[in-house]
Protein backbone atom coordinates (compact mmCIF):
# COMPACT_ATOMS: atom_id res chain seq x y z
CA UNK A 1 0.00 0.00 0.00
CA UNK A 2 1.06 3.44 -0.92
CA UNK A 3 1.80 6.29 1.54
CA UNK A 4 2.35 9.42 2.48
CA UNK A 5 4.84 9.27 5.51
CA UNK A 6 6.05 12.29 7.63
CA UNK A 7 10.27 12.89 7.55
CA UNK A 8 11.75 15.21 10.80
CA UNK A 9 12.85 18.71 9.90
CA UNK A 10 16.59 18.43 8.82
CA UNK A 11 17.82 18.90 12.20
CA UNK A 12 22.00 20.42 12.82
CA UNK A 13 23.53 17.39 12.67
CA UNK A 14 20.87 15.62 10.19
CA UNK A 15 21.64 14.42 6.33
CA UNK A 16 18.41 14.06 3.87
CA UNK A 17 19.15 10.93 1.67
CA UNK A 18 16.95 10.67 -1.58
CA UNK A 19 16.28 6.89 -1.41
CA UNK A 20 17.55 4.98 -4.86
CA UNK A 21 17.18 1.46 -3.58
CA UNK A 22 16.50 -0.49 -0.78
CA UNK A 23 16.67 -4.40 0.36
CA UNK A 24 14.30 -6.63 0.99
CA UNK A 25 15.14 -8.08 4.23
CA UNK A 26 13.67 -10.91 6.32
CA UNK A 27 13.28 -9.18 8.96
CA UNK A 28 10.84 -6.93 7.14
CA UNK A 29 8.84 -9.97 6.54
CA UNK A 30 9.49 -10.97 10.25
CA UNK A 31 8.21 -7.37 11.58
CA UNK A 32 5.34 -6.66 9.31
CA UNK A 33 3.27 -10.43 10.30
CA UNK A 34 4.13 -9.59 13.97
CA UNK A 35 6.37 -12.81 14.09
CA UNK A 36 8.75 -10.81 16.78
CA UNK A 37 6.11 -8.54 18.92
CA UNK A 38 3.53 -5.83 18.57
CA UNK A 39 3.97 -3.88 15.37
CA UNK A 40 3.32 0.32 15.73
CA UNK A 41 1.38 -0.14 12.52
CA UNK A 42 1.78 2.35 10.03
CA UNK A 43 4.56 1.20 9.65
CA UNK A 44 7.06 0.94 6.55
CA UNK A 45 10.15 -1.11 7.25
CA UNK A 46 13.24 -1.22 4.81
CA UNK A 47 16.82 -1.35 6.28
CA UNK A 48 19.11 -1.57 4.05
CA UNK A 49 19.05 1.60 2.21
CA UNK A 50 21.10 3.36 -0.87
CA UNK A 51 20.81 7.09 -2.16
CA UNK A 52 22.27 9.94 -2.58
CA UNK A 53 22.49 13.42 -0.29
CA UNK A 54 20.29 15.79 -1.09
CA UNK A 55 20.56 18.23 1.62
CA UNK A 56 23.19 18.78 5.04
CA UNK A 57 22.08 20.23 8.57
CA UNK A 58 24.73 23.54 9.46
CA UNK A 59 26.81 21.05 11.56
CA UNK A 60 27.43 18.18 9.12
CA UNK A 61 31.19 17.56 8.57
CA UNK A 62 30.84 14.15 7.18
CA UNK A 63 29.09 14.21 4.17
CA UNK A 64 28.19 16.84 1.54
CA UNK A 65 25.50 17.42 -1.03
CA UNK A 66 25.76 14.68 -4.17
CA UNK A 67 27.42 12.14 -1.76
CA UNK A 68 26.46 8.06 -2.59
CA UNK A 69 25.47 6.66 0.84
CA UNK A 70 24.06 4.25 2.60
CA UNK A 71 22.14 3.74 5.89
CA UNK A 72 21.60 0.04 8.10
CA UNK A 73 19.38 -1.42 10.68
CA UNK A 74 20.19 1.54 13.27
CA UNK A 75 19.83 5.10 12.71
CA UNK A 76 20.85 6.30 16.29
CA UNK A 77 21.89 5.10 19.52
CA UNK A 78 22.63 6.57 23.10
CA UNK A 79 26.92 7.29 22.53
CA UNK A 80 27.21 7.37 25.89
CA UNK A 81 27.15 3.76 27.44
CA UNK A 82 29.68 1.35 27.18
CA UNK A 83 29.25 -0.67 24.42
CA UNK A 84 28.62 3.00 22.50
CA UNK A 85 31.77 4.10 24.07
CA UNK A 86 33.34 0.61 22.21
CA UNK A 87 32.13 1.63 18.68
CA UNK A 88 29.33 -1.01 19.52
CA UNK A 89 26.37 0.98 18.98
CA UNK A 90 24.03 -1.87 18.00
CA UNK A 91 24.55 -3.16 21.64
CA UNK A 92 23.95 -0.01 23.22
CA UNK A 93 22.89 -1.03 26.83
CA UNK A 94 19.55 1.24 26.49
CA UNK A 95 18.95 -0.27 22.94
CA UNK A 96 19.72 1.48 20.17
CA UNK A 97 17.75 3.42 17.67
CA UNK A 98 16.35 0.81 15.02
CA UNK A 99 15.82 2.13 11.86
CA UNK A 100 12.10 1.08 11.69
CA UNK A 101 9.33 0.36 14.00
CA UNK A 102 11.83 2.28 16.76
CA UNK A 103 10.85 4.91 18.95
CA UNK A 104 13.37 8.01 17.67
CA UNK A 105 14.67 10.71 20.02
CA UNK A 106 11.48 13.30 18.93
CA UNK A 107 9.35 10.54 20.37
CA UNK A 108 8.08 9.26 16.76
CA UNK A 109 8.26 6.11 15.34
CA UNK A 110 10.92 5.82 12.96
CA UNK A 111 10.23 4.95 9.53
CA UNK A 112 12.08 2.69 7.09
CA UNK A 113 13.64 2.61 3.24
CA UNK A 114 10.61 1.32 1.36
CA UNK A 115 10.27 5.09 0.98
CA UNK A 116 11.95 8.25 -1.36
CA UNK A 117 13.60 10.11 1.76
CA UNK A 118 14.83 9.20 4.70
CA UNK A 119 16.43 12.38 7.32
CA UNK A 120 19.11 10.39 9.36
CA UNK A 121 21.82 11.49 12.04
CA UNK A 122 25.31 12.07 9.61
CA UNK A 123 27.18 9.29 12.62
CA UNK A 124 24.46 6.65 11.33
CA UNK A 125 25.36 7.18 7.32
CA UNK A 126 27.94 5.11 5.83
CA UNK A 127 29.77 6.51 2.80
CA UNK A 128 29.75 4.19 0.27
CA UNK A 129 32.84 3.65 -2.10
CA UNK A 130 32.36 4.10 -6.07
CA UNK A 131 33.29 0.56 -6.78
CA UNK A 132 30.15 -1.29 -5.36
CA UNK A 133 27.32 -1.36 -8.06
CA UNK A 134 24.67 0.93 -7.33
CA UNK A 135 21.74 -1.64 -7.04
CA UNK A 136 24.02 -4.36 -5.42
CA UNK A 137 24.82 -2.21 -2.57
CA UNK A 138 21.56 -1.69 0.08
CA UNK A 139 22.08 -5.47 0.80
CA UNK A 140 25.38 -4.69 2.47
CA UNK A 141 24.04 -2.62 5.33
CA UNK A 142 22.35 -5.52 6.78
CA UNK A 143 22.79 -9.13 5.34
CA UNK A 144 26.71 -7.77 4.46
CA UNK A 145 27.37 -6.83 7.87
CA UNK A 146 25.40 -8.97 9.90
CA UNK A 147 27.63 -11.70 8.56
CA UNK A 148 31.18 -9.87 8.20
CA UNK A 149 31.12 -8.95 11.62
CA UNK A 150 30.90 -12.37 13.06
CA UNK A 151 33.50 -13.54 10.46
CA UNK A 152 35.53 -10.89 11.84
CA UNK A 153 35.31 -10.94 15.13
CA UNK A 154 35.57 -14.94 15.47
CA UNK A 155 38.74 -14.69 13.08
CA UNK A 156 38.09 -16.25 9.86
CA UNK A 157 40.74 -15.97 7.88
CA UNK A 158 43.76 -18.24 6.30
CA UNK A 159 44.24 -21.71 7.74
CA UNK A 160 40.27 -21.64 9.57
CA UNK A 161 37.92 -23.72 8.05
CA UNK A 162 34.17 -21.93 7.97
CA UNK A 163 30.69 -23.48 7.64
CA UNK A 164 27.69 -20.86 6.26
CA UNK A 165 24.46 -23.09 6.93
CA UNK A 166 21.85 -21.62 4.61
CA UNK A 167 22.32 -20.16 1.36
CA UNK A 168 19.94 -16.75 0.86
CA UNK A 169 20.64 -13.15 1.54
CA UNK A 170 22.58 -13.61 4.38
CA UNK A 171 24.49 -17.04 3.74
CA UNK A 172 25.67 -16.31 -0.02
CA UNK A 173 27.21 -13.05 1.75
CA UNK A 174 28.61 -15.07 4.64
CA UNK A 175 30.27 -17.58 1.67
CA UNK A 176 32.06 -14.44 -0.43
CA UNK A 177 33.21 -12.45 2.81
CA UNK A 178 34.45 -15.37 4.06
CA UNK A 179 36.72 -16.27 1.11
CA UNK A 180 37.78 -13.21 0.70
CA UNK A 181 39.12 -12.96 4.11
CA UNK A 182 40.78 -16.42 2.92
CA UNK A 183 39.03 -18.90 4.92
CA UNK A 184 38.24 -22.53 3.24
CA UNK A 185 33.97 -22.22 2.95
CA UNK A 186 31.76 -24.90 3.09
CA UNK A 187 28.18 -24.28 2.75
CA UNK A 188 25.60 -26.36 4.18
CA UNK A 189 22.13 -26.00 2.48
CA UNK A 190 18.91 -28.17 2.68
CA UNK A 191 19.12 -29.36 -1.06
CA UNK A 192 21.92 -29.18 -3.43
CA UNK A 193 19.56 -27.19 -5.30
CA UNK A 194 22.22 -24.29 -5.00
CA UNK A 195 25.70 -25.60 -5.50
CA UNK A 196 26.57 -24.14 -8.28
CA UNK A 197 26.13 -20.82 -7.30
CA UNK A 198 28.18 -21.40 -3.80
CA UNK A 199 31.17 -22.54 -5.88
CA UNK A 200 30.57 -19.59 -8.29
CA UNK A 201 30.99 -17.85 -4.88
CA UNK A 202 34.01 -19.10 -4.28
CA UNK A 203 33.22 -22.30 -1.63
CA UNK A 204 35.07 -25.05 -1.60
CA UNK A 205 32.51 -27.56 -0.36
CA UNK A 206 29.07 -27.77 -0.15
CA UNK A 207 26.74 -30.35 1.36
CA UNK A 208 23.04 -30.99 1.54
CA UNK A 209 21.97 -31.13 5.07
CA UNK A 210 18.35 -33.19 4.29
CA UNK A 211 21.75 -36.07 3.76
CA UNK A 212 22.49 -37.62 7.58
CA UNK A 213 25.60 -38.49 6.38
CA UNK A 214 26.53 -34.92 5.90
CA UNK A 215 27.11 -34.44 10.12
CA UNK A 216 28.64 -37.79 10.34
CA UNK A 217 30.59 -37.03 7.65
CA UNK A 218 32.08 -33.56 8.80
CA UNK A 219 32.00 -34.12 12.29
CA UNK A 220 34.86 -31.93 14.74
CA UNK A 221 35.75 -30.17 11.47
CA UNK A 222 34.71 -26.25 11.31
CA UNK A 223 36.23 -23.57 13.45
CA UNK A 224 33.44 -21.36 12.86
CA UNK A 225 30.02 -21.86 11.54
CA UNK A 226 27.77 -18.98 10.52
CA UNK A 227 24.45 -20.00 10.92
CA UNK A 228 21.70 -17.67 8.35
CA UNK A 229 18.53 -19.45 8.40
CA UNK A 230 15.66 -18.14 10.37
CA UNK A 231 14.28 -21.16 10.89
CA UNK A 232 14.76 -23.76 14.22
CA UNK A 233 17.88 -26.12 13.25
CA UNK A 234 18.85 -28.92 15.18
CA UNK A 235 21.50 -27.14 17.39
CA UNK A 236 23.25 -29.83 18.95
CA UNK A 237 23.83 -31.63 15.58
CA UNK A 238 25.49 -28.33 14.63
CA UNK A 239 27.84 -28.36 17.62
CA UNK A 240 28.80 -31.76 16.61
CA UNK A 241 30.44 -30.43 13.45
CA UNK A 242 33.13 -28.01 15.36
CA UNK A 243 36.64 -29.08 16.21
CA UNK A 244 37.90 -28.01 18.96
CA UNK A 245 37.41 -24.11 20.38
CA UNK A 246 35.07 -24.12 17.62
CA UNK A 247 31.80 -21.45 17.74
CA UNK A 248 28.53 -21.97 16.55
CA UNK A 249 27.06 -18.34 15.87
CA UNK A 250 23.46 -17.70 15.32
CA UNK A 251 22.45 -14.53 13.04
CA UNK A 252 19.52 -15.99 11.45
CA UNK A 253 16.62 -15.04 13.94
CA UNK A 254 13.76 -17.71 14.62
CA UNK A 255 11.20 -16.73 17.30
CA UNK A 256 11.11 -19.79 19.06
CA UNK A 257 13.86 -20.92 21.90
CA UNK A 258 16.36 -23.55 20.11
CA UNK A 259 17.07 -26.63 22.98
CA UNK A 260 20.71 -27.47 23.35
CA UNK A 261 22.10 -29.97 24.95
CA UNK A 262 25.15 -29.10 27.32
CA UNK A 263 27.18 -31.94 26.45
CA UNK A 264 27.49 -31.01 23.30
CA UNK A 265 29.15 -28.09 24.20
CA UNK A 266 31.78 -29.47 26.61
CA UNK A 267 33.03 -31.64 23.70
CA UNK A 268 35.63 -29.63 21.78
CA UNK A 269 35.05 -27.15 24.31
CA UNK A 270 32.87 -25.66 21.92
CA UNK A 271 30.77 -22.09 21.96
CA UNK A 272 27.44 -21.26 20.85
CA UNK A 273 26.92 -17.66 20.13
CA UNK A 274 24.49 -14.76 18.76
CA UNK A 275 25.83 -11.74 16.72
CA UNK A 276 23.65 -8.95 16.02
CA UNK A 277 24.73 -6.44 12.73
CA UNK A 278 27.93 -4.82 13.98
CA UNK A 279 29.13 -1.23 14.82
CA UNK A 280 29.03 1.98 12.37
CA UNK A 281 33.03 2.12 12.31
CA UNK A 282 32.90 -1.74 11.36
CA UNK A 283 29.91 -1.58 8.88
CA UNK A 284 31.91 1.57 7.15
CA UNK A 285 34.90 -1.36 7.19
CA UNK A 286 32.84 -4.04 5.66
CA UNK A 287 31.67 -1.72 2.55
CA UNK A 288 35.78 -0.62 2.43
CA UNK A 289 36.52 -4.00 2.52
CA UNK A 290 33.56 -5.32 -0.15
CA UNK A 291 34.74 -2.64 -2.60
CA UNK A 292 38.91 -3.27 -2.16
CA UNK A 293 37.84 -7.34 -3.07
CA UNK A 294 35.31 -6.34 -5.76
CA UNK A 295 32.19 -8.59 -3.80
CA UNK A 296 28.62 -7.64 -3.95
CA UNK A 297 25.61 -9.47 -3.23
CA UNK A 298 23.46 -11.08 -6.13
CA UNK A 299 20.61 -8.86 -6.27
CA UNK A 300 17.24 -9.01 -8.26
CA UNK A 301 15.78 -5.48 -9.11
CA UNK A 302 11.54 -4.78 -8.52
CA UNK A 303 9.40 -1.98 -8.79
CA UNK A 304 7.51 -1.29 -5.52
CA UNK A 305 4.48 -3.14 -6.87
CA UNK A 306 5.81 -6.47 -6.54
CA UNK A 307 6.87 -6.05 -2.75
CA UNK A 308 3.94 -8.59 -1.75
CA UNK A 309 5.06 -11.14 -4.42
CA UNK A 310 8.91 -10.86 -3.28
CA UNK A 311 7.79 -11.65 0.10
CA UNK A 312 6.05 -14.95 -0.84
CA UNK A 313 9.26 -15.71 -2.73
CA UNK A 314 11.76 -14.88 0.06
CA UNK A 315 9.85 -17.19 2.27
CA UNK A 316 9.92 -20.06 -0.07
CA UNK A 317 13.56 -19.49 -0.14
CA UNK A 318 12.98 -18.09 -3.95
CA UNK A 319 15.04 -15.72 -4.31
CA UNK A 320 18.59 -15.26 -6.12
CA UNK A 321 20.03 -13.90 -3.57
CA UNK A 322 18.07 -10.54 -2.73
CA UNK A 323 15.46 -8.52 -4.17
CA UNK A 324 15.88 -4.39 -3.82
CA UNK A 325 13.23 -2.70 -4.27
CA UNK A 326 13.33 0.35 -7.31
CA UNK A 327 12.77 3.43 -5.18
CA UNK A 328 12.07 5.54 -8.32
CA UNK A 329 9.00 2.91 -9.16
CA UNK A 330 7.57 5.10 -6.17
CA UNK A 331 8.13 8.35 -7.30
ZN1 LIG B 1 17.89 -6.97 7.96
ZN1 LIG C 1 24.60 3.29 24.09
Amino acid sequence: MRTTIERRDLGARDVLIEITYAGICHSDIHTVRGDWGAVPYPLTVGHEIVGHVTEVGAEVTRHAVGDRVGVGCMVNSCRECENCRAGQEQYCLPGNVGTYASVDRDGTVTQGGYSTHIVVDQDFVLRVPDAIPHEAVAPLLCAGITTYSPLAHWNAGPGTKVAVVGMGGLGHMAVKIAVAMGAEVTVLSQTLGKKDDGLRFGAEHYHATSDPVTFEALANTFDLIINTVSAPIDVDAYLGLLRLDGTLVNVGAPPEPLPVRVFALFNNRRSFAGSSIGGIAETQQMLDFCAEHGIAPEVEVIGAEAVNDAYERVLSSDVRYRFVIDIDSLR
